[in-house]
This record gives C-alpha cells, structure tokens and sequence, in this order.
C-alpha cells in the first residue's frame, strides 16, 4: 500500500518528519512518542499505511507479530522485561493517529483498569 501523503507517521516512516527511532525492522519501525507516559514509550509503526491494527491483522499478520517482538526486545533492553502494549483503535478508544502504531509502555507500575 503506497504512503498516505498526508498521514503523520507514513512522513515519519519516510524520513520527512524527525522522530527519534530506536529500531528499524524489515515491516515495521520503532520510535520515542513526543508525550511519554512511562519511562519507555515508544511507538511500533508499520512501514505501510494501514488504518488500525484490525487492518493490519488481516493484510500482513507478519508485521504484527513483528510489533509484539519489538515491543518484547524494548521492554527487555530498557526496563525489567514487562511491559503494556497498547492498540488504541477508533476516535472513541483514544485513537488520535490514524495509521496503525502500538504504544510500548515500559519502566513503571501500570494499574488496571486502564481510564
Ligand atoms: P493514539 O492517540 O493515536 O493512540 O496515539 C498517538 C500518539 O502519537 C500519542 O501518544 C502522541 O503523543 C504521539 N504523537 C503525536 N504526534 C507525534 C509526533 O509528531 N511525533 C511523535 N514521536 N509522536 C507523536
Ligand atoms: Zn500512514
């Protein structure tokens, strides 16, 4: 799927709009959200523009597994091993961006249930 021209984290993922990446894999990048809510938070985003992991689930479950180790590897080599990640998918559950991204929140205590 070609990018979104005017989708934030396609031009994030094409180098046109700065982000501290902290990894770069074949069908996904990861970098640092501008408004961390943990020690780590960072965001795993697939290279191709799909609308919500829903999506990106049924075109390329490759890089959603992708995502999950990703988000495992950060939260090993940044904090204790555990940590929450997070699809908020749909304006009603938070979602604000509309290309798929999984919000790896790391290096604190998390309660449950989420607000
Ligand atoms: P959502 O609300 O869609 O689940 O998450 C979007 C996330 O993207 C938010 O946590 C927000 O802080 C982050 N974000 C929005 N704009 C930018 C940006 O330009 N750069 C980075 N690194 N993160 C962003
Ligand atoms: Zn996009």
């Amino acid at each position: 799927m070609a990018a979104v021209t005017e989708c934030l984290f396609c031009r994030i993922v094409a180098g046109e709009i700065p982000a501290e990446v902290v990894r770069a894999g074949d069908r996904v990048i990861a970098f640092r959200d501008v408004n961390p809510q943990a020690p780590t938070h960072v965001l795993v985003v697939s290279r191709e523009h799909h609308d919500n992991v829903a999506a990106l689930a049924l075109a390329d479950p490759e890089a959603l597994a992708e995502m999950v180790t990703v988000g495992a590897d950060l939260a090993k080599a940044e904090a204790e091993g555990d940590f929450r990640l997070v699809f908020n998918t749909g304006a009603e559950a938070g979602q604000s961006v509309f290309h798929v991204h999984g919000h790896v929140l790391a290096g604190r205590d998390f309660g449950w249930p989420p607000g």
